[in-house]
């Protein structure tokens, strides 16, 4: 069995619906769809999840967020136009909105993004939409597997396909509580841990993860196959392509791992499992106060992990060259290695 998890690009084109919609069809095994709230639609707009946010700020300072309110609002007509569907969601969102100003509950405005995101994207797809407060569990700092899973089977007997709103869970004492952002990734492999599924399919707006930060490099190759360890070490630095507690939730799982492009749903992607990957070679870095932390892993040797001063990290490539040194390490690496430097230099200056 697969569970699908869209982000919130997958639910801004007409191409990426039809997307969705088609994989519905094609696979009998996805039971499970799960959405993130709408993302951005361009550069310079700003995503559901952050407009909820700034409505709550906003509201809480007794300012006016009539027109947060009004772009908020603006998103989901959006959402129902592409897919139109007609039920009367804003009427819902309001009465959500008086609730929220009731209990003056931050998480509860800002789970409403991926909740009305899902419900309208259940319609589309004719699915039944399950709340997440109604199968993901949290009690006493924990997450309630054995709720998930009995919530979750119950389910899927009663309805075959479920839609599920990502990001939050529901605790012992009926508040939503938020995962950390980008957090519908969490969902996903919550789901796919508690019932054990096979494949975890993860639908974003890039394919796979690559050897280095595409942003820095372009030609930058794509990982095939690779361990949830290495991906968690990676979404420690700047792989951003999901969220870290994901490889976390599922290293010691059964389940299959695949990072894919809802714009190219063909097009193959990087595969994660708990298996140990030889042949796994990546370069990621991070900024640390004023300092950099480049790690470089080659092969299956140990990830080695330098700190540099910025001035050293552009100025003096060859220091760099030196901790690239040892034979294991694969010429093509250095070169990345080397762009990366030249890249970041150029974007400097
Ligand atoms: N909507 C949430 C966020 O913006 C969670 C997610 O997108 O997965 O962080």
């Amino acid at each position: 069995m697969i569970v699908c998890k869209f982000g919130g690009k997958a639910t801004t084109t007409q191409q990426s619906l039809t997307n969705i919609l088609k994989l519905k069809e094609q696979n009998d095994d996805r039971v499970i769809f799960v959405f993130s709230a709408i993302g951005k639609l361009n550069d310079k707009d700003i995503k559901l999840t952050d407009l909820l946010i700034e409505y709550d700020k906003r509201y809480k300072k007794g300012k006016n967020a009539d027109l947060i309110y009004d772009k908020i609002i603006q998103k989901f007509n959006f959402l129902q136009n592409l897919t139109k569907t007609k039920f009367n969601i804003i009427n819902e969102i309001k009465k959500s909105f008086i609730k929220y100003k009731k209990i003056k509950d931050k998480n509860f405005l800002i789970s409403r993004g991926e909740y009305f995101t899902a419900k309208i994207m259940s319609h589309f797809l004719n699915i039944k939409f399950i709340p997440a407060e109604k199968c993901i569990f949290f009690n006493k700092n924990l997450l309630n597997y054995k709720k998930i899973q009995k919530k979750l089977k119950f389910y899927l007997k009663k309805y075959k396909k479920i839609v599920v709103p990502g990001f939050y869970c529901l605790t012992d004492n009926k508040k939503i509580k938020l995962f950390s952002r980008g957090g519908g990734d969490v969902t996903g492999a919550i789901i796919a841990k508690a019932l054990n599924f096979s494949v975890y399919e993860n639908w974003t707006d890039v394919v796979g993860v690559k050897e280095i930060n595409p942003n820095l490099y372009k030609n930058a190759k794509q990982i095939e196959q690779m361990s949830y360890s290495d991906m968690f070490l990676m979404s420690c630095y700047d792989a951003k392509v999901i969220h870290k507690d994901c490889s976390k939730l599922l290293k010691c799982s059964n389940t299959l791992l695949k990072l894919k492009s809802i714009y190219d749903i063909y097009a193959s992607p990087t595969y994660i499992s708990s298996k140990n990957v030889k042949n796994c070679s990546f370069v990621v870095y991070k900024k640390s106060k004023d300092d950099y932390l480049v790690l470089v892993k080659c092969n299956n040797c140990l990830p080695i992990i330098k700190k540099f001063k910025d001035k050293i990290f552009f100025q003096k490539k060859q220091i760099l060259k030196l901790i690239l040194k040892p034979k294991c390490f694969k010429r093509d690496i250095i070169d990345l290695y080397e762009k990366l430097l030249i890249e970041k230099k150029s974007q400097m200056c």
